[in-house]
């Protein structure tokens, strides 16, 4: 059925609060606020819903007013900054967009204590450009430079390939600012304190950023973000110059600084070496693409694509996937020493280190954007048919369990597909993967390709293969780093849902995690949940 318009009061009151232009239910611009289906309003009944009306607030205290004008009329707020994640689009009915795109500084770089200070909608491409004037360096999360640093900070889940040297976004978030629906601007961590910057995004007293966040982020579901402060590292190299055209930028080689791509015959040897690779600390961006991937993103329009398809260019180079490494040394000798050791143990465990530079310009160009700026990986994801997808289990797990227990789920469930053209061939090892902090725990997914005007039917199967498969092993699925269970699964749900309705009792954010508690409302304690836990039985 399709949704009431928003009542004319609530909107006057938006436009008077933001300016008439700031606030609209035009249907026109409504349409381009819901440009896919946001996944969890199917759980409600409606396969595509458009939010009721959009805002533009400038400021904390204009975002604070369109959270109490949602409150006081029955309307759901969602907020968004550059809207890669579907769940920044509405997910039930009788949402208020708030678009935060013009809070969008990079309001401090504090250079003496290697922080930043973050509007919702700076993005990390701003935020990288200038402080790599000052020596410093941030983490750009997979999704690119055109994302932003604070939601993937404070709200989502921020890995990519330089995680193993900066961590990921979660992990960098200092302190923070909130506005809640209560009317409260909430202050975690050291900005708490009058004056004392936010180098610190804990104390004094237990932390907070658990419960702000969850484990994979709450999704926009407990409040609105308002600034946050995010950790930088040491860059020793000038910063990165590049002039042309995209794709592929001319790029300025940097002194120090050298990437490779490395290949290993099988699954346990690329394991092996991973452990020792990431224990030594040699690599700054470490992140894994399968041959499929590197022609999405080396080709420049579909029938090039379909060429480098036909003449297996980079099946035939990579038949099991490359992992690309750059290494940023801060002189001369200890680039010298991280390469020695990289090659020595890539030797050992009988794999293949290739110069990135014997591959050509083009590549080189998108290598180098790719470990500096994470340029590339969404190019890849677009290229050739406007949309993918990732299989399951995907999940943050160990080294072994990703390549010896996911990897097999995965290549199955492709080959099935391929057998059927539920899916474009992309490669049966197309699989993305980057490791976290110098350790052993990462993160993977194997992406495909689909056309999702023609989906098939087929294509779904395999998502719940991949979950029951990964409930079955006891593998994390999805993004989560959680053990996988039934039950501890809706434990967490649960949990989560309990936080979201401490910081939000009036239910005026449009939350993921609320819908999923909507739908479990009978189940008032976790016994109630723990007999659920079943669940991993009936798989078997
Ligand atoms: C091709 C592709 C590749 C990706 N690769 C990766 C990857 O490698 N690693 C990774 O971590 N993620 C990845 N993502 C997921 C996601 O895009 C990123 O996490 C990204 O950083 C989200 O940033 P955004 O600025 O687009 O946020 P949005 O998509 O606008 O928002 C993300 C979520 O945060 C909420 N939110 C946004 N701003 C606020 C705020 N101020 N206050 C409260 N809630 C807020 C939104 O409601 C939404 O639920 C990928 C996405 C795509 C499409």
């Amino acid at each position: 059925m399709p949704q009431k318009p928003i009542q004319k009061e609530a909107l006057k009151e938006l436009q008077d609060a933001l300016g008439e232009k700031n606030a609209s239910a035009d249907p026109g611009l409504i349409e381009v606020y819901s440009y896919m289906n946001s996944f969890m309003s199917a759980l409600f009944g409606v396969w595509w819903i458009s939010p009721v009306a959009v805002t533009l607030p400038s400021s904390t205290e204009e975002v604070g007013k369109v959270l109490q004008i949602c409150k006081k009329y029955g309307l759901k707020a969602k907020p968004q900054a550059t809207t890669w994640m579907f769940t920044s689009l509405a997910c039930t009915n009788d949402v208020v967009i708030l678009d935060l795109r013009r809070m969008n500084e990079l309001v401090e770089i504090n250079e003496k204590d290697g922080y930043v200070v973050l509007d919702p909608v700076c993005t990390s491409g701003v935020q990288q450009v200038e402080v790599m004037k000052k020596g410093l360096n941030c983490h750009v999360n997979g999704a690119g430079p055109n994302a932003c640093i604070l939601p993937s900070a404070t709200s989502v889940q921020g890995s990519g390939g330089t995680s193993q040297s900066m961590s990921n976004s979660e992990r960098n978030c200092l302190g923070v600012e909130m506005v809640t629906t209560e009317g409260d601007i909430v202050y975690f961590g050291s900005p708490g304190t009058p004056n004392a910057g936010w180098f610190c995004g804990d104390g004094p007293g237990p932390s907070l950023r658990g419960m702000m966040r969850g484990a994979i982020g709450n999704l926009g579901g407990n409040g609105v973000f308002t600034r946050c402060g995010a950790k930088c590292y040491p860059w020793y190299n000038p910063p990165m110059d590049c002039h042309g055209k995209p794709p592929f930028f001319e790029v300025t080689t940097l002194p120090n600084f050298e990437i490779r791509n490395i290949i290993w015959p099988d699954w346990e040897r690329e394991a092996d070496a991973l452990y020792r690779i990431s224990e030594a600390e040699l690599t700054d961006y470490f992140a894994r693409l399968g041959p499929g991937a590197y022609e999405e993103v080396m080709s420049t329009t579909n029938e090039e694509y379909m060429c480098m398809q036909d003449s297996e260019l980079y099946y035939n180079t990579f038949p099991k996937g490359a992992w690309t490494a750059s290494i940023a040394g801060s002189c001369p000798e200890e680039l010298e020493a991280r390469l020695k050791t990289l090659e020595h143990i890539v030797e050992d465990t009988g794999g293949i280190v290739i110069d990135i530079a014997d591959l050509g310009t083009e590549v080189h160009s998108a290598m180098y954007q790719t470990t500096l700026r994470g340029c590339y990986i969404f190019k890849a994801a677009f290229m050739p048919t406007g949309s993918w997808g990732c299989f399951t289990p995907m999940s943050y797990e160990t080294i072994d369990n990703i390549l010896k227990v996911n990897q097999p789920v995965n290549e199955d469930i492709k080959k099935r597909l391929f057998a059927t053209e539920a899916i474009e061939f992309n490669g049966v090892d197309n699989t993305y993967m980057s490791l976290d902090e110098h350790g052993h725990f990462g993160h993977c997914e194997s992406a495909f390709q689909l056309d999702f005007w023609e989906p098939k039917e087929e294509c779904l199967s395999g998502f719940v293969i991949g979950v029951m498969e990964g409930v079955k092993n006891r593998i994390p699925i999805l993004y989560s780093p959680m053990p996988t269970n039934g039950r501890e699964l809706l434990d967490y749900t649960k949990y989560i849902g309990k936080v979201q309705m401490l910081i939000d009792p009036s239910g005026t954010m449009d939350s993921m995690m609320g819908s999923l508690m909507t739908i479990m409302k009978d189940l008032d304690d976790i016994d109630e949940l723990q007999a659920l836990g079943e669940i991993p039985q009936l798989v078997r």
